[in-house]
């Protein structure tokens, strides 16, 4: 049956949210700031969310008496993560209004069908190749070599990937990965990377936050800055892009999706992401509406919001390879005290317990009136942090 909301859910509606990291807390403070109730499920008894939530359901993604609480519970229910079940997703559906779709969440979880995907909407993706069986091998590789071994599944910040030049290095790192499923993905010549991060509504209208410009550091996000330093055709195809994909997927929500620059300023469709993103973290101190209030108005069935840029601004990670105990021996605390006494600076903690190295404890934006200048600025913390 079509659970989608006919008439605005509004505040005090309680949401439901699976998975309370802190892409779920985000969400959860915006909820309960615009006046909703937020549950959250989560099986992590210190989830970051569960310090703002109204109720905690601290279970697995997939158990039956949690998801039954959330669907007699919830007006509306989300998700914070790809990885969530699918399945739990679509049961719930039956009940209750779920954005974005279960469909839309398994295409974006497997790399082979969410490549194959942007291949059939026309938008350019790097050479690849599916690798399902030794069989599918026996091909010309050297369409795609040198290039990357990912895992179709479960792959995020770098993790479940190997860099591979030759057919014996391919062959190893397959068997590496125990032969799972994966994709062998050309080595792309990186000019740059951007994202752009799309609010589409029940109705279908859409929003897209400018365009952020990506540097990575060890396959994790590391800073990202907006206005980006690419054309305004580059901003354009990358924001068309977003709009396409939301489209054809009748997506209801807030989509991020991750492209390469290359040299000649052509576009290559990297992945996507059915939630809020990290390069999208500026949008809570930068523009007039944050990612998390974008996925609040969407799942409720309002308009997607204002996304328009107030400043331009530079967002870099904290990860936990800065605290000290988590990260080298001779790591000292970060400079708390500087960067809460700048006046265009805002610090994020997530409040995570325990840090460990690559995990992500929080994030700093720093906003001003050139780009290059806020850049410049966050780069030095950055190298002061490392
Ligand atoms: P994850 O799910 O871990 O984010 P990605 O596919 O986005 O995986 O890869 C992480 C990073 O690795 C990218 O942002 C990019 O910097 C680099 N990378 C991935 N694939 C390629 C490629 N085909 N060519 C060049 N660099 C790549
Ligand atoms: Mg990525």
């Amino acid at each position: 049956s079509d659970r989608t909301p006919n008439t605005p859910i509004l505040p005090p509606a309680m949401l439901g949210i699976l998975g309370g990291g802190q892409l779920g807390c985000m969400f959860t403070v915006a909820a309960k700031t615009m006046g909703y109730q937020v549950t959250v499920l989560d099986p992590d008894p210190n989830a970051p969310a569960a310090r703002f939530a109204d109720e905690h359901l601290c279970a697995a993604f997939d158990d039956q008496a949690a998801l039954e609480k959330m669907a007699a519970n919830c007006a509306a229910i989300t998700t914070e993560f790809e990885n969530v079940n699918a399945n739990s997703m679509k049961w719930l559906a039956q009940s209750t209004f779920v954005s974005p779709r279960g469909e839309c969440v398994e295409i974006a979880q497997d790399r082979i069908r969410e490549k194959t995907f942007f291949r059939d909407a026309g938008l350019p993706t790097a050479p690849f190749l599916a690798i399902e069986k030794a069989s599918d091998l026996e091909v010309d590789l050297s369409l795609y070599l040198p290039g990357i071994l990912k895992t179709a599944r479960m792959g995020y910040d770098g993790k479940g990937q190997v860099r591979v030049k030759t057919k014996e290095e391919l062959l190893t790192a397959w068997q590496q990965l125990k032969e799972t499923a994966c994709v062998l993905e050309k080595m792309m010549p990186l000019k740059t990377e951007v994202s752009a991060i799309v609010t589409r509504s029940v109705s279908g209208d859409c929003a897209v936050f400018p365009v952020s410009e990506n540097h990575h550091f060890e396959g994790i996000l590391d800073v990202s800055i907006v206005p980006a330093n690419v054309t305004d055709a580059v901003k354009t195809s990358a924001a068309a892009a977003a709009k396409t994909v939301a489209s054809s997927l009748g997506y209801v929500g807030v989509l991020a999706i991750e492209f390469f620059v290359l040299a000649d300023d052509s576009l290559v469709v990297n992945e996507m992401a059915p939630r809020p993103h990290n390069s999208g973290h500026y949008t809570l101190d930068a523009t007039t509406v944050s990612q998390f209030q974008q996925q609040v108005r969407a799942m409720c069935g309002l308009p997607p919001g204002d996304a328009t840029l107030l400043k331009p601004v530079a967002m870099v990670n904290l990860l936990g390879d800065v605290w000290p105990g988590a990260g080298t021996a001779d790591c000292k605390e970060p400079d708390w005290s500087s960067m809460m006494s700048e006046p265009s600076g805002f610090l994020h903690l997530y409040g995570k317990k325990e840090a460990r190295v690559a995990r992500k404890m929080g994030h700093y934006n720093l906003l001003g009136s050139n780009a290059n200048d806020v850049a410049a600025k966050v780069a030095a913390l950055r190298d002061e942090l490392l």
